[in-house]
């Protein structure tokens, strides 16, 4: 069977140009910063974000928990949208590694309004944990790949400077939000602290993601990378799939955004739940309310025909498109669910 997989961006597999990338990478122990290709993939992620230094790291979550740890202390406590992957799909990390506990804003689509988080920053009082941080996520992936504004960032990021916050960014996918609105990742970054990105979603590399910021920032991100075991020794193999990545695969994106509005505006005529004009990016969230049927089934009505996606909650499916799905691909899974639709 031919699998349409719209799990998630992160199945991409790596390019025949990362292989070759990988195999040839000049490599040296990177604990000692001594791998001239993790240097060169450093150096290139904080130049297009417009940060001064930045950090290869195992994971995108290695990478939140280590901005979380070096921008916080034990008892203090962190704003976060309510639906947010730090908070989200994070195991409770930051809890159990920074000893801090979270304060939630509910956004719309994960884009909170500023006068939400102005309020649930605390007062001076000694029964209070002290605010130190903020995190905003963009692309929003539980708000179904929503770009969150510029204004929006910019207005939450002034707040946080009136009060003595840090902001820490969440950018797993901050080039589709470059690609889909041609406002390059480093404006946005500029209304955070610190950044994560992720080389291992739609970008393609098989593994590791970036976190970026000033140098004193990275300088002591770098030994908590190590505290918590992501120092990596020959760690080029991968930072080499990851240039590539940043050099050669950021532009195609926009090929899995008109994927993704295909995919909405096709779904929607069929009569599925959803709004082809919250699809900015490249996700689709689909509800399935108007099919009186619970999400879990829609996952397994689908799986059984080769199509792949994930149920976010019990009247949700969400469906992601990326490098490995092809334009026949979507025409062969739009197919399926007119099938499925027509058959209940
Ligand atoms: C995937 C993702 C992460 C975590 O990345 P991993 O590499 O899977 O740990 C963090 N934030 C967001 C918004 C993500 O989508």
């Amino acid at each position: 069977m031919n699998i349409v997989d719209l799990r998630s961006d992160t199945v991409t597999k790596p390019t025949d140009e990362m292989r070759i990338a990988m195999a040839q990478a000049d490599v040296g122990d990177d604990v000692y910063g001594e791998d001239p290709t993790v240097i060169k993939l450093e150096s290139l992620a904080a130049e297009m974000v417009g940060k001064e230094a930045a950090l290869f790291v195992p994971s995108g979550t290695m990478g939140n928990q280590v901005c979380v740890m070096t921008h916080t202390q034990r008892g203090d406590e962190v704003i976060v949208e309510a639906e947010s992957h730090i908070y989200y799909y994070e195991v409770g990390a930051m809890a159990v590694l920074s000893g801090v506990q979270a304060r939630t804003v509910r956004g719309v689509r994960g884009v909170m309004d500023p006068d939400d988080v102005r309020k649930a920053i605390r007062d001076k009082n000694i029964h209070f944990p002290r605010t130190s941080l903020v995190t905003l996520e963009n692309t929003h992936n539980r708000g179904g790949g929503k770009v969150l504004p510029l204004e929006n960032m910019k207005a939450i990021y002034e707040i946080a400077k009136e009060h003595g916050l840090n902001v820490h960014l969440d950018g797993a996918r901050i080039f589709n939000a470059q690609v889909a609105t041609g406002i390059p990742a480093k404006e946005y970054c500029a209304y955070a602290d610190s950044v994560m990105f992720c080389l291992s979603k739609g970008l393609a590399a098989p593994v590791g993601s970036i976190v970026a910021g000033s140098r004193e920032f990275i300088e002591r991100a770098r030994k908590n990378r190590k505290m918590l075991g992501g120092g990596m020794r020959q760690a080029g193999v991968l930072a080499a799939a990851g240039i590539v990545a940043l050099t050669k695969m950021v532009d195609r994106l926009a090929e899995d955004h008109d994927n993704a509005k295909l995919l909405a505006i096709e779904l929607a005529k069929m009569g599925y739940g959803v709004d082809p004009d919250h699809v900015e990016t490249n996700m689709v969230m689909v509800s399935t309310d108007p099919l009186h049927m619970d999400a879990g089934t829609l996952v397994r009505k689908m799986h059984e025909r080769g199509v792949l996606f994930n149920a976010v909650s019990s009247s949700t499916v969400r469906l992601v498109t990326h490098k490995d799905i092809s334009r026949d691909d979507v025409f062969r899974a739009l197919e399926h669910f007119e099938q499925v639709i027509k058959s209940i």
